[in-house]
């Protein structure tokens, strides 16, 4: 959300319309990816899948790793082939989400994917698991919801093992900076909320980690940071100012769902990696749109005051 408003907005305030149908054609553009973040989600998808084999005692086919990874980025960009193609007839028009990629790019995301999973398989904890000294450990589905109030949230971490008293819960974050920042602490807190919600993990948060292990400048760092629960207490704090954030924006677009409304990204690069950017006027010129909003939200703020001063003068 903080990156852009409208695009959260169109991501997650129109998953299903007004009759309660899946709106299955805003989700796919919504999740347009470039080849990078594709090559990214290949990437997590094989760690988690490797650590499967391993539970279920299956030989991992390690010859066929560049070939799965080149399968799953070739097959994200199939999926998004027939999403270019829905936003082409609608625009009547070739859209900018129409790039050729190359072989050789589509190599090149292989081999950096590759590298990055040995590296991985050779880091704690997956080298733990893989040699025996963690037994007790699962995978997870992003997919899995926890509900906070009404709003059912994905916020499940990817693993979960235990090792003494502590049950650690961690999320495979494939790129990302070495410094944590407070923000990010709230959101990888999260996972210690879907932990206690969890049928058979504890319900005390003192008793779990959050950790991340992050793809950043050539190396995984492994981060981690013991739960408590005033730290959950304010990751639950944070989530709800977030939906009533979202509450608040949907609002702001009144009945007819003017879009126009929502505040559009502040950065350019947002824009390139975004679905909408055919359709967006932030995506066609970014500074000139926000611009143009901020002078329609002062025309309107002047007319209000406008309107009320006379409404507020004596009637002669
Ligand atoms: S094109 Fe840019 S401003 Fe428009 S929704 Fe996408 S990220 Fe936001």
């Amino acid at each position: 959300m903080n990156q852009c408003p409208r695009a959260w907005a169109l991501k997650y305030g129109f998953i299903r319309n007004r009759n309660g149908v899946f709106n299955r054609h805003l989700h796919h553009i919504s999740d347009w990816s470039p080849p990078w973040r594709l090559m990214q989600r290949a990437l997590r998808g094989l760690i988690i899948e490797r650590l499967q084999y391993f539970s279920r005692g299956e030989k991992w086919p390690a010859k066929e790793l560049a070939l799965r990874l080149r399968h799953r980025i070739i097959g994200g960009l199939a999926i998004q082939k027939n999403t270019v193609d829905i936003v082409e007839t609608r625009l009547r028009d070739s859209s900018k989400l129409n790039r050729k990629i190359p072989e050789q790019e589509i190599d090149r995301l292989v081999e950096i994917a590759c590298n990055r999973f040995h590296t991985a398989i050779e880091s704690k904890p997956i080298a733990s698991i893989l040699n025996g000294s963690i037994k007790e450990w699962f995978t997870c589905s992003r997919l899995d919801k926890t509900k906070v109030d009404s709003w059912q949230l994905h916020i499940a971490p990817d693993l979960v093992w235990k090792q003494g008293r502590t049950w650690h819960l961690l999320r495979f974050t494939v790129q990302g900076g070495e410094i944590v920042t407070p923000f990010k602490i709230l959101e990888h807190m999260t996972m210690a909320i879907w932990a206690i919600e969890r049928p058979g993990l504890p319900m005390v948060a003192e008793r779990f980690t959050v950790e991340t292990l992050t793809w950043s400048r050539g190396f995984w760092h492994h981060w981690v940071e013991r739960a408590d629960s005033r730290i959950v207490e304010i990751a639950i704090q944070m989530i709800k100012s977030d939906i009533r954030a979202m509450v608040d924006l949907y609002k702001r677009m009144g009945p007819l769902c003017d879009l126009s409304q929502l505040p559009l990204a502040t950065n350019r690069r947002t824009c390139r990696n975004c679905g909408h950017i055919d359709t967006c006027p932030g995506g066609e010129d970014l500074l000139r749109a926000r611009l143009e909003q901020s002078a329609l939200e002062l025309t309107k703020a002047t007319t209000k005051i406008g309107k009320s001063r006379q409404s507020n003068q004596p009637q002669k």
